[in-house]
């Protein structure tokens, strides 16, 4: 996939239909490690100025989608125009959309306790029987890197037990970044996207 560097942060190129049919491929047809989709918005892109490990997280995603309109316009001054925004919360509604049709399995981890067992129940009367664990983002000894640190353990363990496809991962950036590529690789599921404060919209 065509990307597109702004700050030193790689954009895809991709329309929100294209990023859709990526998706829907890799779920189908699986592939090596975890799909890690990120999906910064301007803020998150000037932040990985001043957070060369969070930039470095980001540069390896396997997608990484414009959720913000001052990308857009960036790419546009740069003479290297993005096709359009692409926003974590509109490619999450694609991916509870695909896992419907399909059957796959999705884990909501993030959000203040009890947002994330509203968003389940929310998804569950549109989507019909999705979700198959969720998880607050406020969990105990939240250690970001400390793979082998027991709660952190018990959580992958908790969230591999439930056989996700797929995982939200809602903790905010740079927290959700730096969780995904820390724990990505442990996680049995096909793909793992970063999606901000998609879970307290899906509450809503
Ligand atoms: N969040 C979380 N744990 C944390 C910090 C934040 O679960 O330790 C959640 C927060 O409740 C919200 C989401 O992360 O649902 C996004 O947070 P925020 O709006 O700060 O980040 P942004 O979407 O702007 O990156």
């Amino acid at each position: 996939m065509n990307k597109i560097s702004i700050m030193d942060v790689s954009i895809n190129n991709v329309t929100k239909a294209e990023a859709g049919e990526k998706i829907r491929n890799r779920l189908e047809k699986g592939g090596d490690g975890i799909f890690t989709i990120f999906t910064p918005n301007t803020e998150i892109v000037m932040l990985c100025n001043d957070d060369s490990e969070l930039k470095r997280i980001i540069n390896k995603g396997s997608m990484v989608l414009p959720d913000g309109i001052g990308l857009i316009y960036a790419s546009r001054i740069k003479r290297l125009p993005l096709k359009e925004r692409v926003t974590g919360f509109d490619t999450s509604v694609e991916i509870l959309t695909i896992a419907a049709e399909k059957g796959y399995k999705v884990f909501l981890l993030g959000g203040a306790p009890g947002v994330a067992e509203k968003a389940s129940a929310n998804i569950r009367k549109k989507f019909g029987d999705i979700i198959c664990g969720y998880q607050h983002g406020y969990f105990k000894g939240q250690h970001i890197g400390h793979a082998d640190h027991q709660e952190e353990r018990a959580i992958i363990n908790r969230i591999n037990d439930l056989k996700p496809d797929i995982v939200f991962v809602g903790l905010g950036s740079p927290k959700q970044e730096k969780w995904i590529d820390y724990h990505g690789n442990n996680l049995n599921a096909n793909l793992v996207i970063g999606n901000g404060g998609t879970i307290d919209v899906l509450s809503g």
